[in-house]
């Protein structure tokens, strides 16, 4: 049974997508069968996989509107191990589309049930923002990992995300976890990064990961040649510290 681990934020620019998409990859570089589902109608996760969305015929909102089986429209990708549901732009009805759906909020965690057996970890990239799609991901989730880019106002809105979670853990899913908070975009020449790092640690205590992740240029070009940093660079900082984070979601235990 895999664990299913929704990536959060509701600021965009975050870095949801790039740790989705390099999570996943160093996930299956230690030998893990990873998942990655693209629940954000900007659909970076997808296109940043090599994946044309122009040539994708059912994508996540087939899933969660029609009943479109996850087995159909999961899409393989240049790395072996690792899989994609993808989004596209299709997606960006569904907000309004779910409201009036019966069990609206558990959508994605009934589909998810059918395939979860085939992989070790299912990575779920989360839209910016705290509308249905995330309360569909946190409600299929065993946990949430909330990265935080290292930059000023990086705490605001943490405290609306932190709620959300709580509600989710009141009403939806119970055994919702927080996995980690993930520092981003890290530049240790800066004041700001350091007195940043400092702040969340003082918040979030031993749920920060003692893995940082640099601002790295190789990462920032990787999604634009459809393909994870491990593939792209693997000799780059970026790539090196997803594999130490890698090593450390999986030595929490999961
Ligand atoms: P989100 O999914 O939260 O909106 P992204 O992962 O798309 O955030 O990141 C936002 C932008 O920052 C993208 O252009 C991405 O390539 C870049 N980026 C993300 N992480 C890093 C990093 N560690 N170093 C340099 N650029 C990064
Ligand atoms: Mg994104």
């Amino acid at each position: 049974m895999s664990h299913v681990v929704a990536i959060a934020n509701q600021k965009g620019g975050v870095g949801k997508t790039t740790t989705s998409i390099n999570l996943g990859a160093s996930l299956v570089n230690q030998g893990k069968k990873t998942l990655i589902v693209d629940i954000d109608p900007q659909g970076n996760t997808t296109s940043g996989l090599g994946i044309n969305k122009a040539e994708v015929n059912q994508c996540i909102y087939d899933v969660l509107i029609n009943e479109a089986l996850m087995q159909e429209v999961v899409l393989h990708t240049s790395m072996e191990g690792l899989d994609v549901i993808p989004a596209t732009i299709a997606l960006a009805g569904a907000e309004i589309e779910l409201v009036n759906t019966l069990s609206r909020e558990l959508r994605l965690k009934r589909a998810l049930q059918k395939i979860r057996e085939e992989y070790d970890y299912i990575l779920i990239d989360c839209p910016p923002s705290l509308g249905v799609l995330t309360i569909n991901s946190l409600t299929a989730a065993d946990a949430v990992l909330i990265p935080i880019q290292c930059e000023f106002y990086a705490l605001e809105g943490l405290g609306q995300l932190l709620n959300t979670v709580r509600i989710v853990q009141k009403h939806l899913n119970k055994r919702l976890e927080i996995e980690g908070v993930l520092l981003t975009m890290f530049d240790g020449r800066t004041n700001l990064s350091v007195q940043v790092m400092d702040e969340v640690k003082k918040y979030f205590q031993q749920k920060v990961y003692q893995t940082v992740i640099p601002r790295n240029v190789r990462l920032s070009e990787a999604p634009s040649h459809g393909k994870p940093i491990l593939s792209y660079d693997a000799r780059s900082k970026g790539a090196e510290c997803y594999v130490a984070l890698a090593k450390e979601v999986m030595g929490n235990g999961q």
